[in-house]
């Protein structure tokens, strides 16, 4: 007989395990608290300028295996623009640019001389950057879960300089937080997803059009042709537990009670509030990183690229989507809660001095700002993301932070959906 299933949340996690369970003829329900899917990742229509706008630019890349994979499920990889080989602008004050790319030579060749070109640091710099991506497969993370990114640097005699034009901006990017409290365990795992696994592993993957456009449509068409369906503005609002199996779901609207098996593809914080027996479960108390975005439009926009990194700069990417540059600012947590005119005063300065970008051509802007857009990866909290399988027989979780090895990241949530579904294939 046809199992069901009840998923919980309609973000990466959720749509990844909805589409996988109904691709096995799985009956799917998939219940939303937003009006909308897509969760952190999500695009909206601006009304004042008429333009799609992301809550936030995502980056995929390459070694997104679980998320590529997942695309190319739902009909959506052509969303999404592949680059051929590594190549990132990075810039500093006075529109000084230094590119970062993979040559076309064979790996890693290519990735070696890369690295060796990138003249934002000195020769000595670069050659000191190449000792270690040497070392990078003979590391074994377990040595490094008691450290943190600077100071496994500071071991590695990495300058101040390589960390602020290379290193700095790699963890910010992939982390959403300082070296300071990121552990060194996960960034050396994540160095070797993406610089140890071949060409396309270390390119830069980005949405062709806004983010709901690029998969949450995709996801919606595949699961409801496979039979799933999707309900919206829904919350689950309570998930009951007896003996050791969840016997009831209770929505703002219903009460469901036909179920083989529960999905939760909701954040910790919010799994925390439903489940009346959290203490089976060890929901960890995570410590979560601001990410700020903010879209400007511009009278004329002279900026060339398509994306630039910045170096020693609080704004860390800046996008150009050709109707308006996309601003990215991670590890946000002090800035966040200063006033909107402190946020652009930061935005207009610093566009000025490298960019070399006039505010009088500034026409208008939009701050976003996600507050716990992902959890900070220290030492004390990686080894306590509980395990997907739960005590709790039809109860299997998922979300970025389950114990997935993975940061806070798409990736994450969609390797995590995919789990979710094989250990439910694997149960029935
Ligand atoms: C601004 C920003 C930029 C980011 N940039 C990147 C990037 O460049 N690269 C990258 O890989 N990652 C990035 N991330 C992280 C990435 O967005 C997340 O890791 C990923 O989207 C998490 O997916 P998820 O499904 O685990 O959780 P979520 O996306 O949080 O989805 C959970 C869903 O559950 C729903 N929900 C919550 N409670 C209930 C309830 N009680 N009942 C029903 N539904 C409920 C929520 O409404 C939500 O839709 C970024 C995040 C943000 C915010």
């Amino acid at each position: 007989m046809q199992k069901k299933v009840i998923v919980i949340g309609g973000g990466f996690a959720g749509l990844s395990a909805a589409a996988y369970l109904t691709s096995k003829k799985y009956k799917v329900t998939l219940l939303e608290a937003s009006p909308k899917l897509g969760g952190r990742a999500y695009s909206f229509l601006d009304k004042e300028t008429n333009s799609i706008i992301d809550n936030g630019q995502h980056i995929l890349m390459g070694c997104y295996y679980y998320t590529l994979e997942f695309l190319s499920l739902i009909g959506a990889k052509e969303n999404f623009s592949i680059q051929k080989r590594l190549e990132v602008n990075f810039v500093k004050e006075g529109f000084r640019v230094f590119p970062l790319k993979g040559f076309p030579f064979i790996y890693p060749i290519n990735l070696m001389v890369g690295l060796l070109k990138y003249d934002a640091i000195g020769l000595a710099d670069r050659l000191s950057l190449l000792k270690v991506f040497f070392m990078l497969p003979f590391l074994s993370h377990y040595r490094f879960s008691n450290i943190n990114i600077k100071e496994w640097l500071e071991k590695e005699n990495q300058s101040q300089n390589v960390q602020d034009a290379f290193w700095g901006i790699l963890a910010v990017g992939a982390l959403n937080t300082s070296m300071q409290k990121a552990s060194a365990k996960i960034f050396i795992d994540i160095l070797k997803q993406i610089f140890l696994k071949g060409n396309k592993a270390a390119t830069i993957v980005l949405p062709k059009y806004g983010l709901s456009e690029s998969y949450c449509k995709n996801a919606e068409e595949y699961i409801g042709k496979n039979g799933g369906e999707i309900i919206l503005s829904e919350p689950v609002e309570k998930i009951v537990i007896s003996e050791d199996k969840v016997t009831e779901i209770h929505s703002s609207k219903k009460v469901f009670l036909d179920f083989d098996y529960v999905v939760s593809a909701i954040p910790a914080f919010a799994l925390n509030r439903i489940i009346d027996d959290e203490n089976r479960i060890n929901i960890p108390d995570f410590k979560y990183s601001s990410i700020l975005n903010i879209h400007l439009w511009l009278k004329e926009n002279k900026i060339p690229e398509v994306f630039f990194g910045l170096i020693n700069s609080p704004l860390h990417w800046v996008f150009n989507k050709g109707t308006h540059l996309n601003i990215v600012i991670s590890d946000a947590n002090e800035l966040v809660n200063k006033s909107d005119e402190d946020k652009i005063k930061v935005v207009k300065d610093e566009m000025k001095k490298f960019f070399l970008l006039d505010s009088e051509l500034i026409t208008g802007y939009k701050i976003i700002k996600e507050k716990r857009a992902t959890f900070i990866p220290s030492n004390d909290i990686l080894d306590k993301r509980p395990s997907q399988r739960t005590q709790i027989k039809n109860l299997v979780l998922a979300g970025d932070w389950v114990d997935t090895g993975l940061p806070s990241t798409i990736e994450s949530a969609v390797k995590s959906g995919k789990v979710a579904a094989d250990l439910i294939i694997s149960r029935s």
